[in-house]
């Protein structure tokens, strides 16, 4: 006989089930910058839960958003029909992505966004009378989600291991990562920008008008904050349009206010075709994602398909009501604090505090850009991320929410943050990895 709260039920996504049952960490409620443990511990969010609770946590006017959508009207259809909140919001949404990308579709989560971006562009190659491009670019150490699209053009080694072939006709770029050129750059590194030459030697191999599209992180953030080389994304961009072929930011993390703009899209200068979004965009309070298509994508599928449905694509709760309530409250929030500039005025702020981590034990790489930071520490011999898990364990039990994929602590937090909350970030942290052999 299982107790009511018996852990064994909840099969948890991405976890050592086994080693998290034995020792199980349990938040019980958030506020601002803070967690509260089921222990009654408080403890400092360094990751904006996942990369996603930009506007700090359970704030007021999105509660209150939510609770009066659902008392007045917990679920319309958007097949055919609709209602103002998802309509308001994708205009609202529209106005904050790159000029002309304001085409907006609902999603309920980044990895929907990734599969939808894919199959936009896949309809749009065929709405335009280039049906042979069927082929998506994706790069290494991309990660775009866990459906079967996002897997496929991601560069993740757990997903080929575990799932094998996924879709075909992918192909990936090399990944950006250059410790031996870029180790402790300061923002963008100088070094790589002649890696987006990949595209070329892709189109040499395959044709051009086989490619559909290319899909990238601008900063790719789960596989430890690789941000991208000086020229990368321009150079990249220049390829897509001279070959014709759409270009994919995945935004799911850089977008609202990540990186210090609306999207990396705006902060680097270079707008792509598509932007797939979420996390932020409800402040993480109701799950939502979205995909903001450029007007040119929209117009050919929607104006050059037969009289009937278009797009052959949607999900029950694309535009859900209290998700596009608490949309709506987020971007007001966002807007009325100007938190989207927070992270540029901060950033210099956390630069240093970031770069001060260098010469603690392990430490083989900090990197930073807006307000996301990625601290690379020397895998143990024979037990790759068994430190940085051990610096995770740590941190929680003295109160401290950090993130760690591999052996790379990786830092986002939301971006009220304040310069105090920075010095116990990293005051804690630096305490921390001088406790690690
Ligand atoms: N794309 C990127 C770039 C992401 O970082 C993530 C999540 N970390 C996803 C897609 C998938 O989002 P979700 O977990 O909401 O499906």
């Amino acid at each position: 006989m299982r107790e009511p709260n018996d852990l064994s039920a909840f099969w948890m996504p991405f976890s050592n089930n086994r080693g998290f049952k034995q020792a199980p960490r349990l938040l019980a409620a958030a506020e601002g910058m803070h967690y509260t443990s089921s222990d009654g511990r408080s403890i400092l969010d360094a990751t904006a839960g996942l990369w996603c609770v930009n506007a700090g946590h359970c704030r007021t006017q999105i509660v209150e958003a939510i609770r009066e959508t659902a008392a007045r009207f917990d679920f319309g259809p958007t097949f055919q029909l609709g209602h103002p909140l998802a309509f308001e919001l994708a205009s609202k949404l529209g106005m904050i992505m790159p000029e002309g990308l304001d085409r907006i579709f609902f999603t309920n989560s980044g990895s929907e966004s990734v599969d939808t971006a894919l199959k936009i562009a896949l309809a749009y190659q065929r709405a335009r009378g280039q049906g042979s491009r069927t082929r998506f670019i994706g790069r290494e150490r991309g990660y775009h989600g866990v459906g079967f699209g996002g897997i496929s053009v991601g560069g993740i080694v757990g997903n080929r291991r575990q799932y094998g072939t996924m879709l075909g006709g992918v192909d990936h770029l090399r990944h950006t990562h250059d410790l031996a050129r870029n180790a402790f750059s300061r923002g963008q590194p100088a070094h790589g920008a002649e890696l987006a030459e990949d595209i070329e030697r892709l189109v040499a191999l395959h044709g051009a008008d086989t490619i559909a599209a290319v899909i990238v992180e601008p900063v790719a953030g789960s596989t430890g904050v690789l941000v991208p080389p000086v020229g990368y994304l321009e150079r990249v961009r220049e390829l897509c349009k001279k070959h014709d072929i759409l270009l994919i930011f995945d935004e799911v993390i850089t977008a609202f206010g990540r990186v210090g703009k609306a999207t990396a899209s705006e902060r680097f200068g270079v707008t792509p075709d598509i932007i797939t979004m979420a996390k932020g965009l409800t402040n993480a309070a109701v799950p939502m994602g979205a995909v903001a298509a450029g007007r040119h994508v929209y117009d050919t599928v929607v104006e050059n398909a037969p009289e009937g449905i278009e797009l052959f694509h949607g999900y029950t709760y694309s535009g859900h009501p209290l998700a596009a309530a608490a949309g709506l409250a987020t971007l007001a929030i966002y807007e009325e604090e100007r938190l989207f500039e927070k992270a540029i005025t901060l950033e210099a702020y956390w630069a240093d505090a970031v770069h001060a981590m260098k010469d603690l034990p392990h430490v083989i790489d900090c990197r930073n850009i807006g307000l996301v930071a990625g601290i690379e520490m020397e895998a143990r011999a024979g037990a790759p991320t068994k430190r940085a898990m051990e610096a995770f364990h740590r941190a929680f039990d003295s109160g401290l929410l950090i993130r760690v994929t591999g052996d790379i602590i990786a830092l986002s937090p939301p971006l009220i943050l304040e310069k105090t909350h920075i010095d116990e970030m990293f005051g804690r942290l630096a305490d921390i990895l001088k406790a690690i052999d």
